[in-house]
Order: C-alpha cells, then structure tokens, then sequence
C-alpha cells in the first residue's frame, strides 16, 4: 500500500488560508466581473448597497464563513471522488469538514459557524407565536434562526439550549484573539 504523506498542521492551515482567499476572489468574479475586491463580505455589502437593499439574499455571494464551510466540503467530495477506483476506500469522517451530526446522529450540513448576523440584530428579531413555533408561520425558524427573549412565546422548542450559548462565547473569544494576532 502506498504511504500517505501527511502534511503539518501548520501547513494544512496555511494551504486552507490560501485556498479561502483564491475562492473569494474566484466568487468574486462570478458575481461581478467588474469589481475589484476580493473579500467576499465587502462586496456583499457593495452589491447591497448598489442595489439600494433591494436586492434577493440569492444574488448575492455566500459569505467568508459560508464559502468556508462550502470549500470544506467540496474539498471532502473531492476526496471521494478520488478514491473511486479503491475497492475498499477509507473515508474519513465528513463531521467537521462542512457536516455535522444531529441528536438522531444523520448527517446535517453546517452552513456556518458563526453567527448569521451580529448578536445586536439578532436580538431584535422576534416571532408573534402564540401556542407552537413552527414553518411556515415562524419568522425564526424560517430563516433558521434560534427564538429570542423578543419572542412572544419563551417556551418553544426553538429556544436555544445552554451548550449552544457558551459555543457562542467560545467562538466570540477566539474572533477576538484572531484580530489581536
Ligand atoms: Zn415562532
Ligand atoms: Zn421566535
């Protein structure tokens, strides 16, 4: 069998830094030839802007942490592909490469891994259910969003449980550390 060389994880960070970079510019491209950045969430505010906000969330491009999350599994499908002709393939596990496993333990896709907007703005949407949160009358879930204290109803299924608060904590303090850097 032929060895696999793995490469440091200093290495695989910095090829993963490169190749965030090379996508956004290629999205770039895609969604405004024209245009002369290559950071995927300034030129989704341009393009809001240009638009004067009247734009659909589907003409403008994903976000950098979106893309990332996208990049992650592309990159485990073309791993796949590339195993096609073993007889007996080991695949690694696809959690924590843009998937992640729910309670029932099936695979999820994992849009993101911040959060979809500032926790500001976040905490000024709210739903007027009145017995249950649930589609297509839930404006919360609808956008797959988590219920708020602005909520009417505080004892939904869609509030957000403990473990998921001190994730956002955690994910705030290493932003934080990323920019001191
Ligand atoms: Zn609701
Ligand atoms: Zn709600």
């Amino acid at each position: 069998m032929r060895p696999t060389r793995r490469p440091s994880s200093v290495l695989v960070k910095h090829g993963m830094y490169l190749l965030t970079y090379l996508m956004q510019d290629f999205v770039c491209r895609l969604y405004a030839s024209s245009s002369t950045t290559s950071d995927v969430n300034e030129l989704r505010y341009q393009l809001f802007c240009a638009e004067r906000a009247e734009v659909e969330s589907s003409q403008l491009p994903p976000c950098k942490d979106c893309l990332h999350m996208h990049v992650l599994r592309t990159n485990y499908q073309t791993a796949i592909w590339r195993r096609c002709l073993v007889s007996e393939p080991v695949v690694p596990d696809p959690k924590g490469c843009g998937w992640t496993t729910v309670d029932d333990g099936s695979l999820e896709i994992e849009w993101m891994q911040g959060s979809p907007a500032p926790d500001a703005v976040l905490q000024l949407m709210s739903c007027k259910c009145a017995h249950i949160c649930k589609l297509p009358a839930c404006v919360c879930l609808e956008n797959q969003l988590k219920c708020t204290d602005m909520c009417k109803l505080q004892t939904c299924t869609n509030q957000r449980s403990e473990d998921e608060d001190e994730v956002a904590v955690e994910l705030d303090e290493s932003d934080t550390d990323d920019e001191e850097n």
